[in-house]
């Protein structure tokens, strides 16, 4: 068996467009929806991902700001440009990129932003939205996951789902986005035992860790959905997933390729996370 390949450019592509379209039906009624990204330092990897966020936002039609600020700006200064941001009627959605520099309580930044503006759904209000179903802001990478599996018509009720990391932005809403679709879910971390005996089980499994092949072709069940949230480099310096793909592709239905696969998506559900906040407001 060769599985197929869920195309995550393609559907961010897709998607990207379908927000685009929502963008000007919204914008006919007066609103533009507007994303404000903060950055807080040097780091080089969060100064790629917020160019990429911003011009994201930008393509599809979203009014978008980006605030750089020095790796010495106090806390206090940081929680008062989110307060005027929560006040902000031309924002609907503001993003802080992380991590931030080791001064700065970042628990205490994510609480500051208005639940209502929380695109990146990292605040405890939108993760006991999800964890209780009510409406709020799903975190971008578990979302895009979600779409992924839609987009090949997959059937989640009664398939047992094995999630593998329990990180709160990837791995936990994961689980509880399964299980809202009636999945049975396994949460798997780095004390769970026998890995492999519980990956042969499932029909989908989610790899969230951060270290190269820890899914590897005997860990999978024939004909499983493998979803691949990690990054990595491998010897080569090249970017791959958690998943041993050469292999696993050979023996499971469906899988998400490292580059082109959940990164995409993940860029791309931000922009319909900004957009349904514009929405609400
Ligand atoms: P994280 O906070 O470091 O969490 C990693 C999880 O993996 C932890 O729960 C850890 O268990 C578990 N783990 C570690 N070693 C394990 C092992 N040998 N077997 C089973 N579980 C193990 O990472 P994260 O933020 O969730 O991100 C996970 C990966 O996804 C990273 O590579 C990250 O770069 C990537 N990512 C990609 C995107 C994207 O857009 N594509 C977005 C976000 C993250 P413990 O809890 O027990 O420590």
């Amino acid at each position: 068996m060769t599985a197929q390949l869920i195309d995550g450019n393609a559907l961010a592509a897709q998607t990207r467009a379908d927000v685009a379209r929502r963008v000007q039906a919204l914008k006919a009624r007066g609103v533009t929806p507007g994303l404000a990204v903060i950055l807080v330092g040097e780091d080089p990897a969060s100064h790629v991902y917020v160019r990429h966020k911003v011009k994201d936002s930008e393509e599809a039609g979203l009014h978008s700001v980006l605030e750089r600020h020095p790796a010495t700006l106090p806390e206090a200064d940081l929680l008062a440009r989110i307060d005027a941001l929560n006040k902000d009627p031309a924002i609907h959605g503001i993003l802080v990129q992380l991590p931030l520099p080791k001064h700065i309580d970042a628990a205490r930044v994510i609480e500051s932003i208005s639940p209502a503006k929380d695109v990146d759904g990292f605040h405890v209000a939108s993760a006991g939205a999800l964890m209780t179903g009510q409406p709020g802001f799903w975190p971008c990478t578990p979302y895009g996951c979600m779409k992924m599996l839609e987009s090949i018509g997959y059937e989640l009720r009664g398939k047992h789902a094995v999630v593998i990391g329990r990180s709160n932005i990837v791995g936990k809403p994961m689980a509880m986005m399964l299980l809202a679709k009636s999945a049975t879910v396994t949460i798997c971390h780095s004390a769970t035992q026998d890995l492999g005996a519980l990956t042969r089980q499932a029909d989908v499994v989610v790899a969230a860790v951060g270290k190269r092949n820890v899914l590897t072709a005997d860990m999978v069940k024939p004909g499983a959905v493998i979803i691949d949230v990690g990054m990595n480099r491998n010897d080569e310096g090249k970017l791959c997933g958690d998943v041993d793909f050469d292999a696993v592709r050979r023996v499971a239905g469906w899988i998400t390729p490292v580059p082109g696969g959940v990164g995409p998506m993940t860029r791309a559900m931000l922009l319909v996370n900004t957009l349904e906040a514009a929405e609400r407001s």
